[in-house]
């Protein structure tokens, strides 16, 4: 986010930790969906690729091995569900989790990121750059986590979900989404593994100005409340 965008850990070794998942490609390039270790990409036009080299690097991922899933199904959902009721009835205020829903939505707002070359700018910059697609009664499966706000300096606190259709054409970084019935599942994790590019130069060296990059976070990285 502070703009050490150049990919650091290759799809192999990235999926050695998890096989669901999201992330973004180097340069942040694109929106990632791993769905059963089978990795997508959404880029800057709109369209999606399936990536099968196991040499591509990402800047950034959150993975996680699906094991002791339970199971939800919800009505009338939307971000201010998962935001409110959700979050209260299965007490994730002060746990990371992980969530996968599946169904037909009535509508799905999704950005992608566009590649970027060196020398990167904050994420903030970026993100007005960011392209916005919408879709409506689109069937597919939205996966990503939440962090909660104690933990907010280790990643942006909140939701953070990516979506991709059942056929694999559309795909994105959620930005508003509804559905009148999802079903899917939920993992709260009693673990966080953190792993840290400590052989890239550039992030050893680079010097994070703390203010702008929480604003930068509270501006890109939000969804809508
Ligand atoms: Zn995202």
């Amino acid at each position: 986010m502070a703009g050490n965008m150049a990919g650091t850990i290759t799809v192999a070794d990235l999926l050695k930790h998890g096989s669901a998942g999201i992330g973004t490609f180097d340069g942040i390039d694109g929106e990632v969906v791993i769905l059963d270790g089978e990795v997508y990409q959404a880029v800057a036009d709109g369209t999606v690729n399936h990536v099968t080299d196991p040499q591509a690097k990402l800047p950034f991922a959150s993975v996680h091995t699906p094991t002791d899933l339970e199971a939800v199904n919800l009505t009338g959902v939307d971000f201010n569900l998962l935001n409110g009721s959700f979050i209260r009835q299965h007490e994730l205020q002060n746990v990371f989790a992980a969530l996968r829903l599946t169904g037909t939505f009535s509508h799905v707002k999704i950005r992608i990121m566009p590649k970027q070359e060196p020398p990167y700018p904050n994420l903030l910059e970026v993100a007005h750059m960011q392209a916005l697609f919408s879709r409506d009664q689109v069937k597919g499966t939205i996966i990503g986590y939440y962090a909660p706000e104690i933990f907010g300096s280790v990643t942006a606190a909140g939701w953070h979900l990516h979506f991709i259709s059942d056929d694999r054409q559309f795909a994105g970084h959620l930005l508003e989404f509804s559905a009148p019935q999802a079903t899917g599942d939920l993992q709260v994790f009693d673990m966080l593994d953190q792993h840290l590019p400590v052989a890239d130069r550039a992030f050893r060296q680079s010097e994070v100005d703390l203010a702008s990059l929480r604003a930068g976070i509270a501006e890109s990285e939000g969804n809508q409340e």
